[in-house]
């Protein structure tokens, strides 16, 4: 089995040809960070039309790499949500221009699926399990018992914890992205040296915020440019170190809940965020003390691409499924509404 897998939800333009015995053949992102670092933000109308120039361009990058030519293909595994709109449409309706051209099934992912379903392709990992996603634009925990079957444990009520970082790198001065800025700068700070919240960890159950991080940080910036008339690099690390010590710590003690709710063998991160290694200590730390085996896929795989598109579709096809040219593009698409994907706009 051999499938082409298209992305084009957010500020990733991704091409890849995955097979079913778990061989990446080829996987090609290409960024657009570039684009929208004068916005401070994606901008959709600039994604969307950044999507639709690459795009061709991805798909030859990826077939040409992987070795193989349409002819070699099974099938055609396309993001058709959840997104950016204009960019889900373009993917979307190359998929299908490819599909009507060469007779090949459509299949259409929701890419969220494709995050969850990543550590089956690179670790091989058997259902169920326990994801945790958290990137710049997502947080919760899914009990993945099936290629569809995902139940939502819990997730932000806010912010997502890599848009906190983001944010908090903005507040101190720190470049973009503001993760591993911030996360550098921590090195050097002491945790123990700030005050800062650990938002929710009093309330049951496995929901997470982190606005109310972010503004606690603000308020502690304030202070030291109040006091010492700027922001003085030492204080900058000890806020860095605080708060990147204040989300692992509610991170892990959430992922403990779950895992004590899921009652699984393994758990399972992906995203952007797990690429932290004061995080992923304190995550890999928890499955330890639970007895549960922790799985981490590489980071460029737990970024935004297209051979998680390529495999949730292979684990898609498998299941029997196809699209039709009807396939709908949906910028809501959550995971755990078990029918097949609704047609028209999304809830
Ligand atoms: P999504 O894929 O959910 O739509 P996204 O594309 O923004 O969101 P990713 O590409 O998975 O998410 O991850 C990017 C996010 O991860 C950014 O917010 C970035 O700051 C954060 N990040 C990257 N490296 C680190 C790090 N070392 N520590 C903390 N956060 C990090
Ligand atoms: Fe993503």
């Amino acid at each position: 089995l051999t499938v082409l897998g298209i992305e084009s939800s957010c500020d990733d333009t991704a091409a890849a040809v995955v097979t079913g015995d778990r061989r990446v053949l080829s996987s090609v992102v290409a960024g657009q960070a570039a684009l929208h670092a004068d916005f401070g933000g994606v901008v959709p109308e600039i994604a969307a039309r950044a999507h639709a120039e690459r795009l061709d361009h991805c798909v030859e990058a990826a077939l040409a790499q992987a070795g193989v030519t349409l002819r070699d293909l099974d099938a055609i595994a396309v993001t058709a949500g959840p997104g950016l709109i204009g960019g889900v449409m373009a993917g979307v309706m190359l998929a299908k221009g490819l599909a009507a051209g060469t007779g090949l099934p459509l299949v259409g992912v929701n890419h969220l699926a494709g995050h969850a379903l990543t550590p089956r392709l690179t670790d091989g990992i058997g259902f169920p399990y326990l994801m945790l996603l958290v990137s710049g634009g997502h947080c919760q925990f899914l009990l993945v018992r099936g290629p569809e079957d995902f139940t939502r444990l819990g997730g932000t009520i806010d912010d997502a914890p890599g848009e906190a970082f983001d944010k908090v790198a903005k507040l101190l001065g720190l470049p973009q992205p503001g993760g591993p800025a911030v996360e550098a700068e921590a090195a050097r700070g002491d945790p123990a040296a700030v005050a800062l919240p650990r938002p929710l960890l009093d309330r049951p159950g496995c929901d997470l915020s982190f606005s109310g991080l972010k503004t606690a940080v603000l308020r502690l910036r304030d202070q030291a440019v109040a006091a010492d008339g700027g922001l003085r690099q030492g204080m900058r690390a000890d806020i860095c170190a605080g708060f990147q010590q204040a989300v692992a710590e509610v991170l892990a003690e959430k992922t403990r809940r779950a895992l004590a709710l899921a009652a699984v063998p393994v758990l399972a991160v992906a995203g952007g965020v797990a690429a932290n290694r004061a995080i992923r200590a304190a995550l890999e730390q928890v499955a330890e003390a639970e007895g549960v085996r922790f799985v981490a896929p590489p980071l460029a795989l737990c970024t935004d691409n297209a051979a998680m598109i390529a495999w949730a579709g292979i684990e898609r096809f498998r299941l029997g499924h196809r699209d039709g040219m009807d396939l709908a593009a949906r910028p809501r698409w959550p995971l755990d509404e078990r029918a097949a994907p609704m047609l028209g706009a999304g809830k």
